[in-house]
């Protein structure tokens, strides 16, 4: 992407309770995209608090809110689960994230594909479009762009796990400019 040698790597926590094989490749693929470190944590945290009788999704603002303040100053922290999550007025999400914010969180309940390999292409596109939200990137019209927003899972699949080059130029310079 031809950015300029940076220091300091990002660290990330990547909260987990899905298949390590799903993680081992997201760890792979968002490392050298955000010059980051990433560290797998166990997500223990039970989610009752954020789960809603009727619709039974969890609201995904409200577990942003809670991981929030346990988030360590110099870190971002990502949830990667297998609840399904919602947010206010919308049946679903795949996920949610803070723009320029430190935390975020990617559901795999919707990802539901045929091939084992093709869910862990599809959480490398979730976890990177969180991620991007994370580190000041807003949606991209761009409909083979990560940062492009999928209502479905058709147009998950129809994006890559990649920015395009005008956000990846907008990543470089929130990334080197942010910290
Ligand atoms: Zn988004
Ligand atoms: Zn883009």
């Amino acid at each position: 992407m031809g950015l300029q040698p940076k220091s300091k790597l990002n660290n990330i926590v990547l909260l987990q309770t899905v298949e390590t094989q799903i993680i081992d490749s997201v760890v792979n693929h968002i490392e050298p995209l955000f010059n980051a470190y990433c560290k797998i944590e166990k997500f223990n945290l039970d989610l009752a608090f954020a789960y809603h009788q009727t619709r039974r999704q969890y609201n995904s603002t409200a577990i942003l809110a809670y991981l929030k303040p346990i988030t360590a100053k110099n870190a971002y922290s990502l949830a990667i689960v297998n609840q399904d999550l919602y947010t206010n007025n919308v049946t679903f999400v795949f996920g949610e994230a803070e723009v320029g914010g430190r935390v975020g969180i990617v559901s795999l309940a919707r990802l539901n594909t045929k091939a084992k390999g093709d869910l862990s292409l599809l959480a490398c596109k979730e976890v990177t479009h969180e991620l991007g939200h994370i580190f000041g990137l807003r949606h991209c019209d761009n409909n083979r762009c990560v940062m492009n927003f999928s209502a479905n899972l058709a147009e998950v699949e129809r994006k890559s796990n990649k920015f395009c080059p005008d956000c990846a130029h907008s990543l470089a310079y929130l990334t080197f400019v942010n910290l």
